[in-house]
């Protein structure tokens, strides 16, 4: 998962980019980077920086964004799905994006499913790749594409690429953003200031008091030239082949307050939040017996919506039992211990024994992965003196690896291979030490969200695009 934006006609293009990125810092803390265009009687300049670390300690500081020259920018946080993650700055550094080949720059969110293949398709032919990123093969096939305009060559190499891609591409005259045929990462196009802009969400557009225009389309590939904006529909999507935005956008990734369609995130998770409370009331769990002694206490931050949704629908009392601890990103924590590596969850969380001691608590988190937050969480609020602990996750159980851009192939699924929502609820309930764990079911979920249609491949398995490289 990565965020990514980029900007044309606006004369602090670099200082706009940095801080549409500090508002996608949640999509990806390992890395951020920029690259911005010049365009002066000297000829067409790019200039670009790349760093590890948070985008307020790098990118947005001013010796930074005073070399990054020029009135058109675009940039990257990276949140690595493949290749080194806890390896030494060098590699992150040189798989960070923004890409930049021949007067052209690229940055990519999602994870493309037939990149090896490609890859050793145009080795073959004599390409030599730099990263190991799978963006790099989008920017050799338009950099070897035979078409006459670069907007050709771009259409070219999109009927190429597999998998899930939102795109911004910024070349000598032209900012493109594009988004992969099913629409399974998000893009926004907006306006900021005179100018035009894309970005991963829409809170990226309240930080520089922009204005959203439109969603990308699914299919779509927008391109601004001149300070024009044109449309051009590379793959429709059609009845037989809807678009399939991703599911956990809405239940974890996306920031609350981003909208994606006409839907708010906080919403759709409160409402995920109000049908696992239903479920509880349908099992013909008495919510009545459950009085003051009983606390519903959100996972923060993600769990915070469902929680609120929750407690709101169930008649039940809202606690901020946890508290959250900010500062505790990035690699500035290793744990060479197995002492310390059972510290970790202390450094985000807290529980505030004075509202916890003698209480039955109703535990809510947005998702469980591999069950270790959940595991830690519920020991921590049993030592801190409570009396019960009911573990309700806001989501169906994740079952299957993701390979269009989030990151929960990682380590063990812990409801890998279930058969049904008895098992993985038993699973987790052991995992955790729970008294008692409900997912929500699949079906509700959907409900929730309110999708026509969706990638739920981690809770299903049905893949949206073909697995290519996995299959060959
Ligand atoms: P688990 O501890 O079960 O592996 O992960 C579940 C917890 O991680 C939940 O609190 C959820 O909010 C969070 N989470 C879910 N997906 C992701 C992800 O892709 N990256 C990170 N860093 N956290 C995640
Ligand atoms: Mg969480």
């Amino acid at each position: 998962m990565c965020g990514i934006a980029g900007i044309c006609y606006s004369k602090d293009a670099a200082i706009l980019i940095a801080r549409m990125l500090h508002a996608l810092q949640h999509r990806g803390q390992e890395a951020a980077g920029a690259v911005s265009r010049e365009i002066s009687k000297n000829g067409i300049h790019f200039y670009e920086h790349r760093a590890p670390g948070l985008v307020g300690d790098t990118l947005a500081r001013e010796e930074v964004t005073r070399q990054l020259h020029g009135d058109a920018a675009l940039g990257h946080v990276r949140y690595s799905t493949a290749g080194p993650k806890h390896t030494a700055h060098a590699s992150q550094v040189a798989d960070a994006q923004p890409l930049l080949r021949e007067g052209v720059a690229l940055v990519h969110n999602g994870n493309l499913t037939n990149h090896l293949i490609l890859r050793k398709e145009l080795e073959g032919q004599g390409a030599r790749f730099q990263t190991k990123v799978d963006s790099e093969v989008i920017l050799k096939l338009i950099g070897r594409g035979e078409a006459d305009t670069l907007t050709n060559r771009v259409c070219d190499a999109l009927t190429r690429i597999e998998g899930a891609f939102a795109l911004i591409i910024l070349s000598k005259k032209k900012l493109i953003g594009i988004r992969d045929p099913l629409g399974i990462r998000p893009l926004v196009l907006g306006r900021v200031g005179d100018g035009y802009a894309f970005a991963s969400e829409t809170c990226a557009f309240d930080i520089v008091r922009g204005e959203v225009v439109d969603e990308v389309a699914p299919g779509e590939m927008v391109v601004i030239e001149d300070n024009e904006v044109r449309r051009i529909n590379y793959a429709s999507v059609t009845p037989e082949r809807p678009s399939r935005p991703c599911i956990f956008e809405y239940i974890y990734f996306s920031r609350p307050d981003s909208e994606w369609g006409d839907k708010n995130m906080y919403l759709a998770r409160s409402r995920l939040g109000k049908q696992l409370a239903r479920e509880e009331i349908a099992r013909g769990t008495d919510l009545d017996l459950f009085g003051d002694d009983t606390i519903v206490v959100p996972v923060l931050d993600s769990g915070l919506p469902a929680a609120i949704g929750y407690a709101h629908q169930a008649h039940l009392r809202f606690s901020p039992a946890l508290v959250r601890n900010h500062y505790a990103v990035g690699r500035s924590f290793i744990e060479p211990t197995q002492f310390l590596r059972d510290l970790k969850v202390l450094l985000k969380h807290n529980a505030n024994k004075a509202l916890v001691r003698g209480m039955r608590v109703i535990l809510i988190d947005d998702s469980a992965v591999r069950g270790t937050t959940s595991r830690l969480i519920v020991e921590m609020i049993r030592s801190a003196g409570a009396r019960e602990v009911h573990l309700r996750i806001a989501s169906a159980p994740i079952t299957h690896a993701c390979f269009h851009g989030i990151d929960t192939n990682r380590g063990e699924l812990l409801a890998a291979g279930c058969e049904d929502l008895e098992e993985a609820n038993e699973r987790l309930r052991k995992a955790s030490g729970a008294d008692s764990v409900a997912y929500l079911s699949h079906a509700n979920m959907v409900r929730a969200v309110r999708c026509s249609s969706q990638c739920d491949a981690c809770f299903s398995g049905d893949y949206p695009t073909p697995l290519t490289d996995l299959q060959t």
